[in-house]
């Protein structure tokens, strides 16, 4: 046992001992400090500053009350939280969640995760996630406006362009961000960086919608070129119906691939012939209807109620999108019987911890999501850029960077990876090369 083993032990112990309540977030740090062992026998300084048992806990949180008015005129009341993780490379920077599982546990794992995927991205932007246990499923327009509005009101006192800037997430798309931003600038005047994923109309950007689907594609695209593979005449899996899984349907497609399989809670879609991005994009986000529509209207589609992890169907490539855990260990060892060989994560920490052993056991090439799904937050910062010099990029501008930077963060990944002879294991290399910015940043600006 060496001085780093036994100090990140103790890190373990004393979160666990704090927080047993919290097993998402537990797992979320369990993830990084599995890998993170290398780091600190090379930087014992960083042990003698207890740099990690710093890193574990947020510099903020704030919980607090969102009260508001349904349409049948009951007072109802959800929980809203901001956790502001770690500021040292920039403004706090992550999603807002509404969704009825939303609780401090899950608030917490998101914000450490976005701390080391937003230095991977190479901007200047800190990690940050809130949200509420609002169920955004079933309410009417006039609800989820009057719901947002109450969230933002309590909201605003702790967000600003320089301080704070909260986005999308499940539940949080164009219409919240759209309601968020014009009660923030009611309340204080029009200031167009207080928020990211805003309508063109005032002040968002060309490609953000698309920027975590694309972004996934673009990093697969690299991991597979790496190892000798490319992603046209693959056969995908997608989970997930959301902004993130339609936009990497579209990407796959473009890119050569064939998208077998999208779904929702309730069940899945297969169609041998590839999913139709424009189709799911219709039901979801213009009716935002159940996935289940889709087979009506394309008749070589099928639809099955249950996971699609659940399904067997060869494929190669698994691009898990809907939400965290949602892979097992058993479906884990489904998908490689599959004949899957990369697994990249479009959506947060989706695999168990059971499922990442079962790919690594496999030798599978796995992109883990603070890198793979970093598109999105990463055209949020871009969104930034054009707010701050009150320009527009175009499109392809902003899709090149994009691109670029998805690239960018597969190559610090696997780099990191050969520097401390892990071979392929792109998780130790996001998390090593996602930490050491931050480590950096906080050795230099003292016990903080
Ligand atoms: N919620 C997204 C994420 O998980 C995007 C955050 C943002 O754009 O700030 O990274």
């Amino acid at each position: 046992m060496t001085a780093a083993t036994t100090y990140l032990e103790q890190v373990r112990a004393e979160l666990v001992q704090r927080d047993p309540h919290q097993p998402e977030f537990i797992e979320a740090v369990d993830n990084f400090l599995k890998t993170i062992t290398p780091v600190l026998e090379k930087h014992p300084e960083y042990v003698d500053a207890n740099l990690i048992g710093r890193v574990v806990e947020p510099e903020r949180v704030v919980q607090f009350r969102v009260p508001w008015v349904d349409d049948a005129g009951h007072v109802r009341v959800n929980r809203g939280f901001r956790v502001q993780f770690n500021g040292a490379i920039g403004p706090y920077k992550g999603g807002l969640r509404l969704h009825p599982t939303v609780n401090l546990s899950i608030v917490k794992f998101l914000g450490f995760e976005q701390v080391l995927k937003n230095s991977l991205t190479t901007l200047p932007i800190g990690g940050a996630k809130g949200g509420a246990d609002f169920d955004p499923k079933g309410k009417s327009d006039a609800e989820v406006m009057r719901f947002t509005q109450s969230f933002m009101t309590e909201l605003q006192k702790y967000i600003g362009p320089d301080v704070d800037v909260p986005a999308g997430d499940i539940g949080v798309g164009g219409r919240e961000i759209g309601y968020m931003f014009g009660q923030y600038r009611r309340l204080n005047g029009y200031q167009a960086g207080i928020l990211t994923g805003k309508g063109l109309s005032y002040g968002g950007s060309l490609a953000r919608p698309e920027a975590t689907g694309f972004g996934l594609l673009y990093y697969t695209d690299a991991m597979l070129q790496a190892n000798g593979e490319q992603l046209a005449g693959k056969r995908v899996k997608i989970s997930g119906a959301g902004n993130v899984a339609t936009y990497a349907t579209q990407k796959a497609t473009e890119l050569g691939a064939t998208v077998l399989t999208v779904s929702d809670s309730n069940g899945f879609v297969y169609d041998e012939n590839g999913i139709d991005y424009q189709v799911v994009k219709q039901i979801k986000e213009v009716e935002r209807g159940r996935i289940k529509e889709y087979a009506d209207r394309v008749s070589t589609a099928e639809y099955h109620e249950g996971s699609v992890w659940d399904f067997d169907v060869d494929y190669d490539i698994a691009l898990p999108c809907a939400t965290q855990n949602e892979i097992s260990g058993d479906q884990a060892a489904r998908l490689i019987k599959n004949g899957a060989k990369a697994v990249a994560e479009g959506a947060n920490m989706p695999s168990t911890p059971e499922a990442t052993a079962a790919y690594q056991a496999a030798g599978l090439l796995v992109g883990p999501a603070k890198a793979a799904n970093a598109g999105g937050v990463a055209v949020s910062a871009l969104e930034m850029s054009q707010n701050s010099e009150r320009l527009s990029w175009s499109f392809d501008e902003v899709d090149g960077r994009l691109k670029g930077i998805m690239e960018h963060i597969f190559k610090a990944s696997a780099d990191a990876a050969d520097e401390y002879d892990l071979g392929h294991d792109y998780i130790a290399g996001a998390n090593i090369a996602g930490f050491s910015k931050v480590a950096d940043a906080m050795m230099a600006q003292g016990i903080i």
